[in-house]
């Protein structure tokens, strides 16, 4: 079977994602001259992104890595999450970028950087390569956005479906008729 099977059309090529990281590497060169911050990824989604991101930019970085799941089984994101995997490193005073795969209802980012401001941080600073187009979405801490996408349920360049589709090195959207059992595909996906 090929990776792309199910993806019913192209929503972000390869190349685009290239161009806006190599913009968005440009601006955190230039907001972090002579530091070292600290990228923070949430497993898994952000693991392309943020693997691009950091070698596309000239200061040097130490990087972490947070595992979170949804909590409960509601079928809606409530924001309230678990914590699988939590930092290594020590936060407090250091400079943050909170690498994030895609923000829908801006619940589970919320509930982060939350987690994160009681640790006493210097700053916090959110990028993230997907926000949708939600008109009942949360106003949350995002600093940078990559591409503002429909409300659709797109997957690719880290993003899920039942664990697949994650190599596929563009972001698409996925033909619904894939997941046509189920009411949310978002309940399917895994951080
Ligand atoms: P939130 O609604 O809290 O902002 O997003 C929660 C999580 O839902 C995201 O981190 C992501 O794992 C998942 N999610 C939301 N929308 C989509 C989508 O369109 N595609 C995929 N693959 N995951 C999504």
């Amino acid at each position: 079977m090929d990776k792309s099977q199910g993806v019913s059309r192209v929503l972000i090529s390869e190349e685009q994602i290239e161009a806006e990281i190599a913009s968005m590497a440009a601006e955190l060169d230039a907001e972090y001259q002579d530091e070292t911050p600290l990228v923070i990824c949430v497993l898994r989604g952000a693991v392309p992104f943020m693997a691009d991101l950091v070698k596309a930019m000239s200061v040097p970085v130490e990087m972490d890595f947070m595992a979170i799941s949804s909590y409960g089984n509601s079928t809606k994101s409530s924001g309230v999450v678990r914590i699988l995997k939590d930092l290594d490193e020590e936060i407090e005073n250091r400079r943050l970028i909170v690498v994030e795969d895609i923000v829908d209802s801006g619940l589970t980012l919320q509930y982060l950087l939350g987690h994160l401001g009681r640790r006493g941080p210097k700053d916090i600073r959110v990028v993230a390569m997907v926000k949708k187009e939600k008109p009942d979405a949360i106003a949350v801490q995002v600093d940078r956005i990559g591409f503002v996408v429909p409300d659709e349920f797109v997957v690719g360049y880290g993003l899920d479906y039942r664990g697949q589709y994650r190599n596929l090195p563009y972001i698409g959207v996925l033909d619904p008729s894939v997941y046509a059992d189920v009411d949310d595909p978002v309940d399917e996906t895994e951080y």
